[in-house]
């Protein structure tokens, strides 16, 4: 099974992914836990150049090809064949955060995304995402203050230069995504405390497994 989990800055992706691991390898499943950018040798090659504040200004369609390059080589090398060794794949982040980002958050051609999408995943699409919807100041409060403690400067630059608007789209396009691929979205309100959306995420997965 593949699970991704997508949302706005700061709605706590990394945390949930970290606890549904190990509620699951507690019944005895096996889990790869992953992430886009990211996840294999060239994709976290990939994953510096596009968070570095050095290249804010990458062109548009530059950045979406190396999102797409790190997405077809990650799913080649990591993802298909720890599926096909009978691991349960968690994914943060996936194809829709560039429909979302590039798409609604930097204003290219969503159905041409769409399609560039389908070419990259080749067939790969997950049976879940979860979306811990959040409303995005909230989501940049809590980057923030987890980028302070943690020292990482990575996404700050983007702080600056996407402002509340460019996340209210990023959280509009997912909205958007979810009502177009109900099965598939389970929409998780990330406001309350960690432990409650856990649970919210456990059922999400727990009741699609049992199908
Ligand atoms: O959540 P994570 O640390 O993986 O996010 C990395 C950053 O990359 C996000 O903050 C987001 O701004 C950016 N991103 C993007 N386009 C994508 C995926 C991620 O701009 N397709």
């Amino acid at each position: 099974m593949f699970i991704t989990f997508e949302g706005i800055e700061g709605s706590g992706k990394s945390t949930q992914i970290t606890l549904l691991k190990s509620a699951l390898e507690a019944t005895g499943k096996s889990v790869v836990t992953t992430r886009q950018p990211g996840g294999c040798p060239l994709g976290e090659t990939l994953r510096s150049i596009l968070l570095s504040t050095q290249t804010k200004n990458l062109d548009h369609r530059a950045e979406l090809f190396l999102y797409l390059a790190d997405r077809a080589q990650h799913i080649a090398e990591v993802i298909r064949p720890a599926q096909n060794a009978g691991h349960i794949v968690l994914c943060d982040r996936f194809a829709d955060s560039t429909v979302v980002y590039q798409g609604y958050g930097r204003g290219l051609d969503v159905a041409m995304l769409h399609e560039l999408n389908d070419i990259a995943v080749a067939g790969a699409w997950p049976q879940r995402t979860i979306l811990l919807d959040l409303d995005p100041e909230q989501g940049l409060r809590r980057a923030l203050a987890r980028n302070l403690k943690t020292g990482n400067c990575a996404t700050e630059g983007r702080f600056e230069a996407e402002d509340i608007d460019f996340h209210t789209r990023i959280r509009d396009g997912y909205l958007a995504l979810a009502s177009l691929h109900p099965r598939r979205y389970a929409v998780i309100d990330a406001t309350p405390d960690v432990a409650t959306v856990a649970k919210a995420v456990w059922a999400a997965v727990s009741s699609r497994m049992s199908e």
